[in-house]
């Protein structure tokens, strides 16, 4: 971990008549367009698709004098002196190409927003920052939980919540803020300077949008970037503290590390069910000050105490005491699909963890109960499942396999789970649903936890994960009806 000179953002980029393309309508460009244009820029909008709802898009910023070009993403506008893109575009796009050889700088949203923070005699809040492969959203919400449990104003932005752009540009003046930043933001943010950040996990995804497994971790590595306080890591995880040896911050910012064994100094840890802070308290060596208990933190399975450690350092890194780690964990709900307890039907529990997308994120959920009834399957974006039915072998009591790439699902249990009774569902309609509920009844014993974990992407059979939950709720509560 060097230390270095933090590259300033501080000097305010004056935008007044600079000629600004924004790649891509949506989510972020928009409120990006409308911004800029705002800040007296010259706003170009380019956009790939020229659907209706772009065009209905366009009218709206076209009525404000914005240009908008729709059906060609990838020609550089004349005169462009910044662009500021959409976070998914990937960075092969020719559009990126001609930037690069025209030596025009890119921002994503997030770049944005750092460079608009504390404008026009705002307070420029320092953001704590949270990336990873999975639990970002969680740790995000968990953060910002406990810090509003310290008194202090906040929000939990990025995904969810309030947007980054929102954040900085809004009436609402915050103390400090819990940002969730994508691998595709961090590629697209030079300038950003967390005080703290953690990365939670590192395990291969958007492999295709990044190019390689090192350009991923390398992208996730930015947020720790001139950090000042913490560079919080994963102990179980080496990818991540080995991102922050990597990482250029500033004198004095310290690694920290969480870890649900015994932690060491400059850890924090679980000791006989309490979680417990050796990072920042006097005397690291000799003491250790105590957060909460496991059973504060909801649900208390052991990738979300990971989650709530890497929380509580990020908040006791900006300060907060030890009290308000408890409360704010207590106060904490999860969102919607995301281990969700459904209902217990004839002694068998039904939990829905729809947001389990990938292999990383159901393996975290399998590990979680017992004897289980596991759902999984729909659009396998290139995985492979070997290792997480090895690991998960013992624990299945069944499974039952959905969508269009279950095949690879049941291959693999065939391979390492030969004894586990497997249901093929040869079906991908969203009435599949209730059906795989009916079979994992079936397979069900009392104690067992029938699991929605899909590891698979759900556009296949749903419109989302949240659609392919909801699918899922509505068939156990046929089974209790
Ligand atoms: P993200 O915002 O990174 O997608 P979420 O908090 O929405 O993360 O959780 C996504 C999925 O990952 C959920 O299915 C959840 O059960 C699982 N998950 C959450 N935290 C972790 C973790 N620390 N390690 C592995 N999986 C996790």
């Amino acid at each position: 971990m060097g230390s270095g000179q933090v590259t300033s953002s501080s000097v305010p980029f004056d935008f007044q008549g600079k000629h600004v393309t924004v790649a891509g309508l949506g989510v972020s460009g928009v409120p990006a367009a409308k911004v800029l244009h705002g800040l007296g820029a010259r706003v170009t909008v380019v956009n790939d698709g020229d659907d209706e709802r772009a065009r209905a898009q366009a009218a709206e910023l076209e009525a404000l004098g914005v240009t908008v070009r729709l059906g060609d993403g990838d020609t550089l506008p004349d005169g462009t002196e910044l662009i500021v893109t959409a976070p998914g575009w990937k960075p092969a796009k020719p559009l990126f190409t001609a930037a690069g050889e025209a030596g025009v700088p890119v921002w994503g949203d997030v770049e944005l927003a750092w460079r608009l923070r504390g404008r026009d005699g705002r307070k420029a809040a320092p953001w704590l920052a949270v990336t990873g492969t999975n639990g970002k959203t969680t740790t995000v919400q968990m953060l910002a939980s406990i810090l509003k449990a310290a008194g202090l104003r906040t929000a939990a932005v990025g995904n969810i919540g309030v947007s980054l752009l929102d954040a900085v540009t809004g009436e609402t003046e915050y103390d400090v803020l819990a940002v969730e930043l994508s691998s595709y933001q961090l590629h697209w943010a030079p300038s950003l300077r967390a005080h703290s950040a953690t990365v939670l996990n590192l395990a291969p995804d958007h492999l295709d949008w990044h190019g390689s497994m090192e350009a991923y971790a390398a992208d996730k590595g930015r947020v720790y970037e001139g950090n000042t306080v913490a560079c919080v890591y994963n102990v179980a995880d080496k990818a991540t503290e080995g991102l922050v040896r990597e990482a250029d911050v500033e004198e004095g910012c310290r690694a920290v590390g969480f870890t649900l064994g015994t932690p060491a100094p400059g850890q924090l840890g679980v000791v006989e069910g309490i979680l417990v802070d050796r990072a920042f308290v006097e005397d690291r060596q000799k003491n250790a000050q105590e957060l909460a208990e496991v059973s504060d933190v909801n649900p208390p399975a052991p990738h979300n105490i990971a989650n709530a450690l890497a929380a509580a350092a990020l908040a006791r890194a900006f300060g907060v005491p030890a009290a308000a780690v408890r409360d704010g964990l207590r106060a904490f709900t999860p969102d919607a699909h995301r281990i969700a307890h459904v209902a217990d039907v004839d002694g068998v529990a039904y939990v829905d963890d729809s947001k389990a997308t990938n292999t990383h994120a159901t393996e975290a959920s399998l590990a979680a109960y017992e004897s289980i009834v596991w759902i999984a399957g729909g659009l396998a974006k290139g995985a492979t499942f070997d290792e997480l039915v090895t690991g998960a072998a013992k624990r299945l009591r069944g499974a039952v396999l959905i969508g269009a790439d279950r095949a690879l699902i049941r291959e693999a249990l065939a391979r390492h789970a030969p004894e586990v009774p497997v249901v093929d569902l040869d079906r991908t309609d969203t009435g599949a649903m209730l059906q795989a509920v009916q079979e994992a009844q079936r397979l069900a014993r009392p104690g067992d936890t029938v699991l929605l974990a899909p590891a698979c992407a759900s556009m296949d059979m749903f419109t989302n994960y949240n659609k392919r939950g909801d699918a899922f709720a509505e068939a156990v509560r046929e089974l209790g009806a």
